[in-house]
């Protein structure tokens, strides 16, 4: 354990310098979730958030990679030290890069203060998970200015990344129907900044006359009215736009005492999150969890016994319930 805390807090105190294979092995851990990861996030918390973190989100082929790519590129030139954070559950994967990033990033990839890490799964809660935070609070601690997270997906997903970061970039393609209807379903009020890329295709102005008329009819409670952005990301037109509509936003909330409100799910989730594993870290100790697992699985795969009646058997080893034959929570709903 000590030698354990030793290798974290090496690794940290190098991160803390920039080295980004420091960084990249924290990571992994943090990826891995074992018991070590709870102990970085934990670690990570020391760190004052100081970056601006950026959400970027849309369906596959909109063009967010294109627009990371663009964005890195104009804050790289900023002087700026630039974090991007892809997750994309549909890559062919491989030790912290998908396959394919270097063709996705070329404009920056290389740059010495650029730091790339993707991520192929999808974590629980909605797009990002425990594991896509705990990225973030790496590249923040190693300095990076900006760091620019990349999601797939609208609905739920983008409700799971707006509670991360500070702008919510919502990015769409023209003709994108279904697009809209997700819009409508509230979706609209968890994204600061809409971008309707390709602004090259003739239905572009069409696609922004209805995002501006959605943008009128929607609630703004904190004040912040969602600003639209028509851009052309493979030429770099309206990226100007999109970064003063970033700053703009940026300032607002620094006005507003510098949280999102969203950030609050986060803070939940992250509770719940940590409760969770440390449970199971506890009863695992206890009860010598991994290694009776095999013989559980067993049981469990022919049919002698139910998951359920396993928790609540461990959890009375661990003197954490009460007897399951005795459980009155569970009845039969029809009341026979
Ligand atoms: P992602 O899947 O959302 O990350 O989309 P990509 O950034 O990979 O872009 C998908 C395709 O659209 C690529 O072939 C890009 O070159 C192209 N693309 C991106 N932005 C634009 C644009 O503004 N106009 C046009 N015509 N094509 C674009």
């Amino acid at each position: 354990m000590a030698a354990e805390r030793l290798i974290i807090n090496n690794l940290l105190s190098k991160v803390k310098q920039g080295n980004k294979k420091s960084a990249s092995w924290l990571m992994r851990m943090i990826e891995d979730g074992g018991p070590q990861a709870g102990a970085i996030l934990s670690r990570l918390y020391d760190f004052s958030a100081t970056a601006h973190r950026i959400g970027i989100t849309g369906w596959p082929g909109v063009g967010k990679s294109t627009l990371v790519n663009a964005l890195a590129k104009a804050y790289l030139d900023e002087g700026r030290r630039v974090g991007i954070v892809a997750v994309d559950p549909t890559s062919p994967y491989s030790g912290g890069s998908l396959l394919g990033d270097r063709d996705r990033f070329r404009d920056v990839d290389g740059h010495p203060d650029l730091f790339i890490r993707s991520m192929a799964t999808r974590g629980y809660g909605g797009g990002v998970g425990k594991a896509t935070r705990g990225i973030v609070k790496v590249m923040e601690a190693m300095g990076q200015d900006v760091v620019l997270l990349e999601t797939v997906g609208v609905g739920q997903d983008q409700v799971g990344v707006s509670a991360i970061v500070d702008t919510t970039i919502m990015v769409t393609a023209p003709g994108l129907g279904d697009f809209l209807q997700s819009l409508k379903a509230g979706v609209l009020e968890a994204g600061e900044i809409l971008v309707v890329n390709k602004a090259d295709n003739p239905n572009a102005e069409q696609t922004a006359a209805d995002l501006t008329a959605l943008i009128e009819m929607g609630r703004h409670p904190d004040g912040w009215k969602p600003r639209l952005v028509l851009t052309v990301a493979t030429r770099g037109t309206g990226i100007d736009d999109l970064l003063k509509s970033i700053r703009d936003h940026r300032l607002f909330r620094q006005q507003k005492g510098g949280v999102n409100p969203r950030h609050k799910i986060a803070a939940r989730q992250e509770i719940l999150d940590m409760i969770r594993e440390q449970c199971l870290n506890a009863v695992a100790c206890r009860t010598g969890l991994y290694t009776r697992l095999p013989d559980l699985v067993d049981q469990v795969f022919q049919g002698r016994q139910d998951p359920l009646r396993i928790a609540q058997a461990l959890l009375k080893e661990c003197n954490l319930c009460d007897d399951p034959s005795e459980d009155p929570s569970i009845e039969d709903p029809s009341g026979e």
